[in-house]
């Protein structure tokens, strides 16, 4: 082989195609069994060369070429696949069937509810989840149901939370919950095809909807701001609402936090999950919901149990929001789909072609 066609893809391959170029999403798989690649905040460093030319860290990371039809195959078998929302058997408003929970949580608290139910059934022994508050996020490896609680909230910056899977497979957890955006349900999907890093522990996932993430000059932007002690964040369509401590409440227009986007959130295809057991979002209508998406056998069996069990409330989507949603996700992925670096993304061209000339219709 003639060295100049040498393709380092391992964490010379990660550096080069991936950190450099900005598309890093921060999720943390590859973060944990080697020791060149560290986690620095919400940074993500090889610290050291390594010219592995077939890493387990590259072909994690959800910015390497990505086989979505297989990785379907391989959740979902032969389902319907929906090419705008993704495959998927039923939509829901839902919610926490406990004020507690619902008081705790972003929205309508379905995605602590469904974990700690998770929990409590033995489907999962422990969880990985993003603790903290908005102005100093962190990964947590979860193995009690008050750990689970204590999460609640969404942070809006990218949480390493997938840097801790390593460590729950050393503390001896045999089925891990993972609860991530879709950059990271991506990862999880393909970490579960991998042996060596005992990928097949990842017991369910729980995607959240997710268009974009900050990076961490959200803190300082806090602290300027004078916003640091913030106890919860929300972005509605129309502002930013920070609740402070007191229980005030303050609004800055979207344009203020807009150039904290991270880059790789502009080349992300995936904004609902979409390889998530069940993915989990707003309602853009009723803070106290959730919009919630049931995808994969295992997702629909933990739905109708939770709702069954009085764990969750669910009502029909309504008629009149999907093509809200739907056009929503649409324009997302056909910009996407548009951009030169929009490469990792493999899926075939006939699926393009039809995503496009589609238009986002049923
Ligand atoms: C960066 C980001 C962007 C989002 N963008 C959208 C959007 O555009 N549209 C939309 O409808 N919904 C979006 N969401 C999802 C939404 O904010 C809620 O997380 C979701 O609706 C679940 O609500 P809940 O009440 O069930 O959550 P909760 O019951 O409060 O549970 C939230 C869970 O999310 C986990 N979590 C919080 N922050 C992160 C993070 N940064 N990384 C990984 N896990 C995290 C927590 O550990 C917790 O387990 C986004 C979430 C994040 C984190
Ligand atoms: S695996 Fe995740 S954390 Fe690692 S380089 Fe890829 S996107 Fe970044
Ligand atoms: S927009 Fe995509 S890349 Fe960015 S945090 Fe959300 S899922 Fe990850």
């Amino acid at each position: 082989m003639e060295i100049s066609k040498v393709e380092y893809n391992g964490a010379a391959g990660l550096q080069k195609k991936v950190l450099e170029r900005r598309l890093c999403t921060v999720c943390g798989a590859c973060v944990g069994y080697c020791p060149y690649i560290k986690t620095f905040g919400e940074q993500v460093a090889v610290i050291h060369d390594c010219n592995i030319c077939d890493g387990v860290c590259y072909r994690l990371c959800p910015r390497s070429f990505t086989d979505y039809e297989g990785l379907r195959q391989s959740v979902f078998g032969a389902e319907d696949f929906d090419p705008v929302l993704g495959t998927h058997t039923s939509l829901y408003f839902a919610r926490a069937e406990s004020e507690k929970i619902r008081a705790q949580g972003q929205y309508g608290g379905v995605v602590t509810a469904l974990s700690l139910f998770a929990m409590q059934q033995g489907l999962i022994d422990s969880a990985l989840m993003a603790g903290g508050g908005p102005s100093g996020a962190r990964p947590f490896l979860c193995s009690t149901s008050q750990d689970i609680f204590e999460m609640a909230g969404s942070k809006y910056t990218a949480v390493p939370t997938l840097s801790l899977f390593q460590e729950a497979v050393k503390n001896g957890f045999q089925r891990v919950g993972i609860v991530g955006r879709p950059c990271q349900v991506t990862a999880s999907r393909k970490m579960q095809q991998v042996k060596e890093i005992s990928g097949q522990n990842i017991a369910l996932v729980i995607g959240l909807f997710c268009f974009w993430s900050l990076s961490a000059e959200l803190y300082s932007f806090l602290q300027e701001k004078g916003l640091s002690n913030c106890s919860r964040m929300d972005i509605p369509r129309d502002g930013v609402n920070f609740l402070q401590e007191d229980g005030s409440q303050i609004t800055l227009p979207l344009e203020e936090i807009r150039p904290l986007i991270k880059d790789t959130c502009l080349a992300c295809y995936d904004p609902l999950s979409e390889l998530a057991d069940v993915s989990v979002g707003s309602t853009e209508q009723y803070p106290g919901w959730n919009t919630l998406v049931v995808r994969s056998n295992r997702g629909r069996q933990l739905v109708a149990d939770a709702n069954k069990a009085g764990i969750i409330e669910l009502q029909p989507y309504p008629h009149d929001r999907l093509p809200v949603l739907r056009r929503a996700v649409f324009q997302k992925k056909k910009r996407v789909l548009e951009r030169p670096d929009s490469t990792y993304i493999g899926i075939p061209d006939w699926e393009k072609e039809s995503f496009i000339k589609g238009g986002g219709e049923e």
